[in-house]
């Protein structure tokens, strides 16, 4: 019976070595839900990293690894430190996510890093190899496997690839600059269909392939090598069911059930009826735009005082890649920026921005989704921005403001967002002030819409029209004179 592949940079688990003995949880990320019906049908099997390199391992813990992450229907790709520092942490992150970002300045063209990149791809493509059998689907995800479809396809010709990228695809402006553009297109061109979260990303590409590789392209397919590649759209949904039944229990809790995040916050609420609460959640990332909202929200205090004392920004910045010196000046440049406003606006019974940098258990993410009258969200680029719909989704008397970068993804799909351009403070503070002031039947008419399409577009949705869609090009059959 034919089974289906999915292949990612890190497995959906977490292992841990505690005193020689493995343990390992599954994760409940938006990829592993949405993957859900699709890795558990049949034979269906993950591919990709656990986590830990061959160095952290010994012959014995390898089988073991090997044998426990069978039993969740996995295989590994073994990774060296070495891998990890060129591959991951060099050619994924320091060249791809800064250029396909718009982050020229950040972009390392590395020779070193570029070969690790080959070098690793090829590590996936015999694991995958060893794996698959005629008749096989195999979905290949993101940015660090471009190269990927390209290699399995020689291998295998006739076999049935989709390809996802979940990050955005730039325009060719940016594109043509990638020493290697011509290598990561013709590798991407394995695939049989091509998926992007929006139309605009799956625009860029096209332009990059008519322009780089001279293909022909006829409406959203490519004729390469007497093959058909198709190109579509699949913007990434969330568990809306999760966020929002969380959300709901949540609200029905008893204040002694409550978290002591929860309880702190109603504190906050219980000393002034007026008071409202800003809220912003991400990855400690250049491309999230946190000094530009740390800025804009001190311009708004300045601009309209009268919200002093009245008004809080919490925000969680979660740490992510810290090892990467753009990430460590960010971290620096949050911390001083944090510092200065609190310092400058701060009285003895107001403190105008809480930060928090750690990662929080999900019930706590659901206290301060719950919790909070405006969701501030202004990444200078992001290929889809999930946080902005599960804000939306745990609202559950509908209520609350949504303010969202027009660079992100998301905003392509949720135009009833106060959507801002997040290089511009003067229409932020403005924006914000909206935000604050708007009435509650308008915010409800917003979010009824916003929600009723989150909930029709659902993660396991954009699987499941991803995975029809690679099936349909199957029956294009082979080309074409
Ligand atoms: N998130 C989390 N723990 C935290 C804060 C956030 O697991 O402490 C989750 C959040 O619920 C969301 C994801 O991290 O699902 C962030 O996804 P998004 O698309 O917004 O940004 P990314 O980090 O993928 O660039």
């Amino acid at each position: 019976m034919s089974k289906t592949i999915i292949v990612s940079n890190r497995l959906p688990l977490q292992v841990k070595i505690e005193n020689d003995n493995l343990e390992i949880t599954p994760s409940v990320g938006g990829l592993a839900t949405g993957m859900k019906s699709v890795h558990s049908e049949g034979d269906g099997i993950w591919i990709g990293w656990s986590g830990l390199t061959e160095e952290e391992l010994d012959e014995s813990l390898k089988k073991k690894v090997e044998q426990e992450v069978k039993k969740e229907k996995c295989a590994t790709v073994p990774l060296t430190q070495e891998d990890l520092e060129h591959y991951y942490f060099g050619f994924s992150n320091r060249t791809l996510w800064p250029l396909f970002h718009y982050f020229m300045e950040y972009t390392e063209f590395e020779k070193d890093y570029w070969d690790s990149y080959v070098t690793v791809n090829k590590k996936f493509a015999e694991v995958v190899l060893k794996h698959a059998e005629k008749g096989d689907t195999i979905w290949v995800h993101d940015y660090q496997l471009l190269l990927l479809p390209g290699l399995i396809r020689e291998s295998m010709p006739d076999i049935s690839i989709g390809f996802f990228l979940h990050i955005p695809f730039p325009s060719y402006e940016i594109f043509r600059t990638f020493p290697w553009r011509e290598e990561v297109l013709t590798g991407m061109l394995g695939a049989d269909l091509l998926g992007f979260h929006t139309y605009d990303y799956e625009r860029h590409f096209l332009s990059s392939i008519k322009r780089i590789l001279r293909l022909d392209v006829n409406f959203n397919e490519i004729i390469y090598k007497d093959r058909v590649v198709k190109v579509d759209s699949f913007p990434m949904g969330i568990d809306y069911n999760k966020f929002h039944k969380a959300a709901k229990e949540n609200m029905d809790r008893l204040p002694a059930e409550r978290s002591d995040l929860q309880q702190r916050i109603d504190d906050h609420f219980m000393k002034d009826k007026e008071a409202k609460l800003i809220l912003s959640i991400d990855r400690m990332d250049y491309t999230k735009g946190i000094p530009n909202r740390i800025r804009a929200f001190e311009y708004f205090l300045n601009k309209y005082p009268e919200f002093k004392q009245k008004v809080r920004l919490v925000m969680l910045a979660v740490p992510s890649r810290s090892n990467v010196p753009q990430y460590q000046l960010l971290k620096k440049e949050t911390d001083e920026l944090v510092g200065r406003i609190n310092g400058q606006f701060a009285t003895v019974s107001w403190t105008p921005i809480w930060y928090f940098y750690r990662s929080l258990p999900f019930d706590n993410l659901i206290d301060l989704y719950t919790s909070a009258d405006v969701a501030l969200i202004t990444p200078v680029r992001d290929g889809m921005n999930l946080v902005a719909k599960e804000y939306i989704a745990t609202r559950v008397k509908k209520d609350g403001v949504l303010i969202l970068s027009e660079m992100a993804g998301a905003a392509k799909e949720m135009n009833e967002a106060l959507l801002i351009n997040p290089n511009n403070f003067e229409a932020m503070a403005d924006t914000l002030k909206q935000a604050l002031e708007m009435p509650v039947k308008e915010q409800k008419k917003r979010n009824t819409m916003l929600q009723k399409r989150l909930r029709r577009y659902s993660i396991d949705k954009w699987a499941a029209e991803f995975f029809k869609a690679l099936k349909a090009t199957q029956n294009l059959g082979q080309v074409i004179v």
